[in-house]
């Protein structure tokens, strides 16, 4: 590619809507462009990154024995309907009318269309197992869109699902699909960890997350520094932090308000079921300002964890600022998650379990609540300082603390969406039985988000070669010196013929704009083609990562670099 004919325009300033540093990156180097919020277009160079991703994925689900199929996008609402989750999905879920009237959504994920499919396709235990995935766009109406690809509304995913004959065909499906996600994250050149994660309403089934390390990642993960332990804080075995909260003190009395809402009223108001919901909790502030917390423990509703916060007179989501203003949370505070004697937020908030254990009875909750004397407000720095060193609770060995950013989760279903849409199979007996599901997701754009945040510098990005736009850039010092011209246009033609994919830098630019633009992209491997090097019969060939620059034989540039 030529980058003068190419559609490449990097920025000189950082978008100030753009927090997070792999956000700031995809913008300035114009892989990315915002059209709605949480809406993008994928530019050309950001979309070669994509497709590498895509790529890996596609690689690996085949060789697990996956097979490729494509969804449609928009889904009639009657599917929905048969699973229930057209009720409990909440806004998430974005759903309109065609133009005759008839309901339809855009997925959000696919279990309802695939589940769909299998019904109508399989009929014999001989069909089975099946593994089917597809790399599709997907539309969450996220509340709060941020971090550029990472939390978009409109995303791309591969999604796959198992359906086997009973539930040691699935285990051996869900074994295979963890295994294919630790090598297609560790092709993606990522630091992560696969965690134990929650399994929400679904009990009984396991599931796993995979997550990247990184600062800004919204969730708190914990592993073992000697074994193989690692889970979600949220899933987290840890030991009773609880006991280091204040005791709840005698002003909290259990009332019932005139205008209390019970747990099954606020669970129709958020069409939940009722189960999904822990428990709720009455705050005041000093200005008698009241807002009820409604922990929760549904995490497909939206990103707030498993909180909800509620007004407790009026039963209306309030929104984040009041909750922060209520809890006395920090700023980045995005809701409570209730947990073993802790409340945490995403960006870590811990608080006492004891303050409303029982509140979640009907017509009772606690009043006069008040944050710093009955529950505690924490950073994850303190969750940081409270869990880390504590003894792994399968070994000897000591526990790490991290942020870290789901790029992938895998999920044994069981039969909760076979038995909804009555998918089965006919077994060797002829007996009908139903088909046992697991389903399994990757976040595209987020996995290359994910990379960036752990791979860049103060210059821009620093690409893993197996994901790299382009693998090589070819910088033109002068292009109007016939001789660098030449030279460059000869080694561009080599680097093609051996099916490098290089990026040919031919703009009449400063050399010091082009070798910062080099360095913005993350392009792994640079060749800087100028008079100078040229005199002595070499270039100079750079490595983005290490910065080390050596000057190769003219002759020898092109292997060196292939
Ligand atoms: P999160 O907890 O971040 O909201 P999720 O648990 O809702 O994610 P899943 O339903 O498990 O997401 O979807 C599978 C994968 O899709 C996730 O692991 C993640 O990589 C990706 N994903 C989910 N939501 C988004 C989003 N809004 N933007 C980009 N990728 C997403
Ligand atoms: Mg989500
Ligand atoms: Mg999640
Ligand atoms: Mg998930």
């Amino acid at each position: 590619m030529r980058y003068s004919q190419y559609l490449l325009n990097t920025l000189k300033e950082t978008p100030a809507d753009a927090e997070v540093v792999s956000h700031q990156l995809m913008m300035r180097a114009g892989m990315i462009r915002k059209i709605a919020a949480g809406i993008y277009s994928y530019l050309p160079l950001g979309l070669r990154s994509i497709r590498k991703v895509e790529q890996i994925i596609r690689e690996e689900m085949n060789r697990a024995g996956a097979i490729e199929l494509l969804m449609p996008m928009v889904v009639p609402a009657e599917l929905w309907q048969e699973s229930t989750r057209w009720e409990q999905y909440g806004k998430e879920l974005l759903r309109f009318k065609d133009r005759k009237e008839a309901d339809f959504c855009l997925g959000p994920t696919h279990e309802e269309v695939i589940t769909d499919i299998v019904r109508r396709e399989v009929r014999s235990y001989r069909q089975l197992p099946l593994n089917l995935y597809q790399v599709q766009s997907k539309f969450r109406d996220e509340i709060r869109p941020r971090f550029g690809l990472m939390r978009g509304r409109e995303f791309i995913m591969k999604d796959a699902y198992s359906f086997d004959v009973d539930e040691a065909g699935a285990d051996v499906a869900y074994d295979k699909m963890y295994q294919a996600y630790r090598r297609i994250f560790e092709r993606c050149g990522l630091r992560f960890r696969a965690v134990e994660a929650d399994t929400g309403n679904i009990g009984g089934s396991s599931s796993h997350e995979f997550m990247v390390l990184a600062d800004s990642g919204e969730d708190a993960i914990v592993s073992c520094d000697s074994c193989e332990y690692a889970a979600n804080v949220e899933k987290a075995e840890l030991r009773d932090a609880g006991a280091t909260a204040p005791a709840p003190t005698e002003a909290l009395s259990k009332v019932a308000t005139p205008n209390q809402r019970t747990i099954e009223e606020v669970a129709a108001f958020l069409k939940v079921e009722p189960a999904r919901l822990i428990k709720t909790l009455i705050l005041r502030t000093d200005g008698g300002e009241t807002a009820t917390v409604l922990l929760r423990g549904d995490r497909e509703l939206n990103d707030i964890k498993l909180c909800r916060l509620l007004c407790c007179n009026e039963v209306e989501l309030a929104d984040e600022e009041t909750v922060r203003r209520v809890t006395g949370a920090p700023s980045g505070f995005a809701g409570p998650v209730g947990l073993k004697g802790r409340i945490f937020a995403d960006f870590e908030v811990r608080a006492m379990a004891d303050a409303v254990t029982g509140a979640n009875e009907a017509d009772a909750h606690y009043t006069g609540v008040t944050c710093g004397r009955d529950f505690t407000v924490e950073t994850f720095a303190d969750l940081r300082e409270a869990v880390a060193g504590d003894p792994c609770p399968r070994c000897a060995g000591k526990l790490e603390v991290w942020r870290g950013i789901e790029v992938g989760h895998v999920f044994k279903l069981g039969t909760k969406y076979s038995q909804a849409l009555g998918a089965t199979f006919l077994d060797a007996q002829g007996q009908e039985q139903v088909i046992f599901m697991g389903c399994y997701g990757i976040g595209v754009g987020r996995t290359v988000a994910a990379a960036i945040e752990q791979n860049n510098d103060a210059n821009g990005i620093i690409f893993p070669m197996p994901i790299a736009p382009f693998q090589v850039i070819v910088t033109m010092v002068n292009p109007n010196d016939a001789e660098v011209c030449a030279a460059a246009e000869k080694l561009y033609a080599d680097l093609l013929e051996r099916g490098v994919e290089v990026l040919l830098d031919d703009r009449d630019e400063r050399p010091g704009s082009k070798f910062k633009d080099a360095d913005l992209l993350g392009i792994p491997l640079r060749v800087t083609v100028g008079a100078r090097g040229l005199k002595d019969g070499a270039l100079e060939v750079q490595e983005r990562r290490s910065g080390t620059r050596e000057m190769v034989p003219l002759a020898e540039v092109a292997e060196v670099v292939a």
